[in-house]
């Protein structure tokens, strides 16, 4: 008897929301030798990365550049703005929500949590309601996450940013857009953003090791009048460098910052709307996909309301243990990694075995997408997983009218 060859060799697919893929031409420009931190080459990239960096986010205003994750920005950006006993409003929509509201607890801010759930968006009458009632502004700022990439939520900052105006509250607005940037279309200036902070291992395609704060006149007038900043977090050393260390603050991450150059070079090149336009397509095909899944079995997405459904993270549910089954046999099998449940339930829970993601973010492509949601459907075949027919039908259909 011979046993059924396996289908996983070959290149294989992380398709989690974060760290993404990293396209070749990313890692080979990380494939060097040292460089002098002092000068040339990488002295002279920066002025070019911090542009790069801007025209991405949408805005004209600082970025300051951290070592560290998406953590590390969150609190950074805290750091310059808050200080203890300061309170901050946080409209949660899942668990990075939450955890940037924690992060404010650590630094000693009183948090307000109004958490709206899984399933939906910011219901934005009620943090009207929270905004109208504060008469004497004691809230400093709103720390608003964009998508939030446990549930797959996106909100709607610009509406965040009009209840802030007509409830007449001068709160800084700060946006978590570690999972969006580069995926979703996002406008920093243009929005009212004031501080934004995000990482480099998502939309912008390198390994996780870099995050970046970007922040305008009224946050940096905010920072000024802090009685301390503590020196690593300072953001504007960061922001106005004059010397290449300052913009780190120690040793640079050399070789995140040639990964990041050719990942800003990419995206340029594609255009930046080209590439909201690519990801709002590829998340169509993987709705229309999980859509007609749904239609029979315990198949469902987080999400019913497109309008609130990101395009660089899926969040779905299968009756647990079959999430948790699924995942291990596309990649067992196919050489397709999925990303696990976040914030539905603990791991210790076994309904969180009903929870799985698919992270569609940076380097994506249709015949990847159409992969992944090959590879899904192979595998619900394969361990008897009850699902609407039609699947990929719907995808390749998004796709063909393209
Ligand atoms: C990934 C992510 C984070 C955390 O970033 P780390 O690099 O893991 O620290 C925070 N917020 C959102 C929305 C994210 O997607």
């Amino acid at each position: 008897m011979t046993t059924p060859p396996n289908l996983s060799h070959g290149r294989p697919y992380l398709a989690i929301p974060g760290p993404s893929v990293i396209p070749d031409p990313v890692l080979q420009a990380m494939h060097r030798a040292a460089p002098n931190i002092y000068d040339g080459e990488l002295v002279d990239m920066m002025p070019g990365l911090t542009a790069d960096l801007k025209r991405v986010a949408r805005t004209q205003h600082h970025v300051a550049m951290y070592t560290g994750n998406g953590h590390a920005a969150w609190e950074a950006a805290l750091a310059n703005v808050i200080r203890p006993g300061d309170k901050v409003l946080v409209p949660a929509t899942g668990r990075f929500g939450v955890g940037w509201g924690e992060m404010a607890k650590g630094i000693g801010a009183e948090v307000d949590l109004l958490d709206f759930g899984l399933h939906s968006p910011m219901d934005m009458d009620r943090i009207s309601e929270v905004l109208k009632a504060d008469k004497a502004h004691e809230i400093k700022a709103v720390l608003g996450v964009h998508v939030d990439t446990s549930t797959s939520i996106r909100n709607d900052i610009p509406a965040l940013r009009a209840v802030i105006d007509a409830a007449d509250h001068p709160a800084l607005l700060m946006a978590d857009c570690i999972a969006s940037l580069g995926c979703d279309l996002f406008e920093m200036d243009d929005w009212g953003v004031d501080v934004m902070v995000t990482g480099c291992q998502k939309g912008l395609m390198v390994p996780p090791g870099m995050s970046f704060v970007f922040f305008n006149d009224k946050a940096d007038a905010a920072r000024a009048s802090m009685p301390r900043v503590s020196w690593y977090w300072d953001w504007s050393p960061r922001a106005h460098a004059e010397e290449f260390f300052q913009y780190h603050g120690g040793t640079a991450p050399t070789h995140h910052l040639y990964g990041l150059r050719t990942a800003l070079d990419m995206i340029h090149a594609e255009g930046i709307e080209a590439v909201w336009a690519r990801h709002a397509v590829l998340a169509r095909a993987i709705w229309a996909a999980c859509e007609a899944w749904s239609e029979a079995g315990s198949f469902a997405m987080n999400v019913t309301d497109r309008a609130y459904r990101s395009n660089a993270v899926t969040s779905l549910r299968l009756e647990a243990p079959k999430a948790t089954a699924l995942r291990n046999w596309v990649e067992g099998q196919l050489g397709l990694t999925l990303g696990i449940g976040l914030g539905m339930a603990p791991p210790k829970d076994p309904a969180w075995h009903g929870f799985f993601r698919l992270g569609h973010m940076g380097h994506v492509n249709g015949q990847m997408i159409m992969g992944l949601l090959g590879g899904i459907e192979a595998g619900m075949r394969s361990l008897n997983i009850e699902h609407g027919p039609g699947a990929l039908d719907a995808a390749s259909a998004v796709i063909a009218e393209n």
